[in-house]
């Protein structure tokens, strides 16, 4: 439904053009979840925001690629056109909905103003909509609810509002952008379980992204792994967690805490301990494999030559030169 194809997306700042998207490709299939991680700064975010054409432009710009929604070509829509889109088709909800939400409209009205935009109602049907729409999002007293400001909510509750604007529309992708980074951790286990339950129930197709791989294996069927503006690793999610092949994955899943792989638990937000470094700025990245600098397993080859994006066993595509575990068929 959703391709993605060598997409490109350059912010072109004074210390020269920073790749935050770098020939990311994928596609999603309808009512799919695929998620997409990776530490801060790897253009995940990015990423979503091209999708939506979201991109601030300057200084950022689409350079490359292309983007098609059920055949639709999304880089080639005309400003009235992606406006109409964004919403009906594909809508995003972001980290942090306070700034999201406009702090001096009823929530109620937020959600109708989204449905007014595409679909043309009476006012009791608005309404009603609304009312069902919060009920939805399991919002208590969603009546009373509606007439309310965003202060007047908890950050968990704005989130469902967010959600509740997100799926007004009933769009065929629902992109969430670390949707529960902001809240506390019960709070985001619920937000999580919202989202899985709405999918199912309204057959949207989900990018989840996120930083945090316990997630990742409560929710999603696919995953991608990118790194510095790449995609590094892509698999099932059984298929990831069983055999992560690059090495950056496997930093990532020692990171994280044992108990927040079991389902239902939320997992903590804990630092890579396990990756030495931080990712290099996106101006200047070495010539090559990206993660060599901070890899154990680097060698001449990888510091000098990008490793092929590789697909090493069924639907499992990795770009890494040492796959794989220290005593498997890795090198070591
Ligand atoms: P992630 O979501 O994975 O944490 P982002 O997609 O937000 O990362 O960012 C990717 C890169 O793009 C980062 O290096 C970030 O600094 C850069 N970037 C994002 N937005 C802008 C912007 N408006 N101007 C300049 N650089 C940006
Ligand atoms: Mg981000």
């Amino acid at each position: 439904m959703l391709e993605v194809n060598g997409l490109k997306t350059y912010f072109f700042t004074r210390s020269g053009a920073l790749k935050a998207v770098d020939g990311v490709s994928f596609a999603l299939a309808r009512g799919e979840t695929l998620a997409i991680v990776g530490e801060s700064g790897c253009g995940k975010s990015v990423t979503a925001l091209s999708l939506m054409r979201l991109v601030p432009d300057p200084p950022g710009r689409i350079v490359g690629g292309s983007i098609s929604l059920d055949g639709i070509d999304i880089l080639g829509l005309d400003d009235d056109e992606i406006r109409a889109m964004r919403g009906r088709d594909i809508s995003m909800i972001f980290q942090e909905p306070m700034t999201s939400l406009n702090p001096v409209m009823t929530v109620g009205r937020q959600i109708g103003e989204v449905l007014r935009l595409h679909q043309t109602l009476t006012k009791a049907e608005l309404q009603r909509k609304v009312v069902a729409l919060l009920s939805l999002v399991r919002i208590p007293e969603a009546a009373q609810r509606a007439r309310e400001y965003p202060h007047q909510l908890s950050g968990g509750m704005r989130q469902r509002v967010m959600i509740a604007i997100a799926l007004a529309c009933n769009p065929k992708v629902l992109i969430a952008d670390e949707p529960t980074t902001a809240l506390d951790v019960t709070v985001q286990a619920q937000i999580l379980e919202l989202i899985v339950d709405l999918q199912k129930k309204l057959g949207t197709a989900v990018i989840l992204i996120t930083h945090d791989l316990g997630l990742v294996a409560q929710t999603a069927q696919r995953v991608i792994v990118m790194y510095a503006g790449r995609k590094v690793e892509e698999a099932a999610v059984d298929a990831l967690f069983a055999d992560p092949l690059h090495q950056y994955t496997r930093g990532l899943m020692a990171s994280l805490p044992r108990l927040g792989l079991l389902r239902g638990e939320a997992a903590s937000s804990k630092r890579l301990q396990d990756i030495p470094g931080i990712v290099p700025p996106l101006t200047n990245l070495p010539i090559g494999c990206v993660f060599a600098p901070r890899c154990a397993r680097a060698d001449d080859r990888c510091r000098s030559e990008y490793p092929a994006y590789e697909e090493k066993g069924p639907g499992h595509w990795a770009a890494c030169w040492h796959p794989g575990p220290s005593n498997g068929r890795g090198h070591d």
